[in-house]
């Protein structure tokens, strides 16, 4: 009967391999859209940054932190969001596959149901799609160092963007023109250029688009009885610096000052 036919089949169980991810280590998950070199293109996004593509990012990544509650704090910029979940979390008995699927997923049906929201009348042209991974940080140092890794990724990208669409968009230069004119320059380079050509004086931008958003548990005064209740609130921040750990102290317990102090920039070259 089908009761025996099951337990003969059962062994195949057995095939499933366990995955559970080592104790006390930060557990990092980064999704980033698939092709969205081109999915930007099909959707006419804004050049170099369209801000509601981006908070429509931001939305979806607030409902992944909505529904993990141990996500201490997310990073984001362009088409990729980084979660980081607190080194003791106990969540799907830290089964790797079944967190990165579920993050992963949770992210894209919520980038796709709240698209209209964000998006206005713009069609979803097909399905988007985000790849996912798993990294795993053993110490508070190389946490901060992932994170200053991503920041200093949007500030060497958008830099490089923004010159270059201003080079496209109002100077008129083709792609290769523009591309050809920003071979070999350094980041003063194209700040110089930025300024004295368009007028534009990079350090004014809007921060999203400079730092990235970081999503944050803040407990918040929401009403005048002074009763606090916590909320999921985006900022822009530099968090290479000492003052963001300094300011944000919760995150990693107690406060250690990093390795590096706060005169260390990237230089974006
Ligand atoms: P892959 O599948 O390897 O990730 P990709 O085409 O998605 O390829 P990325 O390196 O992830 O390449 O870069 C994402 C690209 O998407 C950016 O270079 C940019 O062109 C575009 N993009 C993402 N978000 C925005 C946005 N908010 N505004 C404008 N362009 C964006
Ligand atoms: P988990 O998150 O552990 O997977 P679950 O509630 O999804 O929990 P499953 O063992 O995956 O539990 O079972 C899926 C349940 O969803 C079924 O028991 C059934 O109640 C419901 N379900 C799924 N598909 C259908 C369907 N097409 N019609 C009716 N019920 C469905
Ligand atoms: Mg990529
Ligand atoms: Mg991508
Ligand atoms: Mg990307
Ligand atoms: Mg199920």
């Amino acid at each position: 009967g089908i009761s025996m036919a099951c337990s003969r089949y059962e062994y195949v169980k057995d095939y499933e391999r366990d995955d559970s991810i080592l104790p006390n280590v930060w557990i990092v998950i980064r999704v980033d859209g698939k092709g969205f070199h081109k999915f930007s293109k099909v959707h006419d996004f804004e050049k170099p940054n369209d801000e509601k593509a981006l908070n429509l990012m931001n939305n979806a990544a607030q409902t992944v932190m909505e529904e993990f509650r141990d996500i201490i704090l997310s990073y984001g910029q362009s088409d990729e969001y980084s979660f980081v979940f607190r080194k003791e979390t106990n969540v799907f008995n830290r089964r790797s596959s079944k967190l990165l699927s579920y993050v992963t997923s949770l992210f894209t049906s919520s980038y796709v149901m709240n698209w209209p929201n964000w998006m206005g009348d713009k069609k979803l042209q097909y399905p988007p799609c985000f790849d996912g991974r798993v990294v795993l940080y053993p110490s508070d140092q190389n946490l901060r160092d992932y994170l200053s890794w991503r920041q200093a990724d949007v500030h060497i990208n958008n830099l490089y963007n923004t010159a270059f669409w201003n080079l496209v968009l109002k100077a008129g230069l083709t792609n290769q023109q523009a591309e050809a004119e920003l071979r070999g320059t350094f980041s003063a380079d194209k700040n110089e250029l930025l300024f004295s050509r368009f007028g534009i004086n990079y350090n004014d931008l809007p921060a999203m688009f400079r730092k990235g958003t970081i999503l944050l548990r803040k407990k918040v005064v929401v009403n005048k009885d002074n009763a606090k209740r916590q909320l999921i609130v985006p900022i822009h921040e530099d968090l290479i610096r000492e003052k963001f750990w300094k300011t944000h102290s919760e995150l990693l317990g107690k406060y250690k000052p990093g390795e590096y102090d706060d005169d260390e920039r990237p230089n974006g070259d």
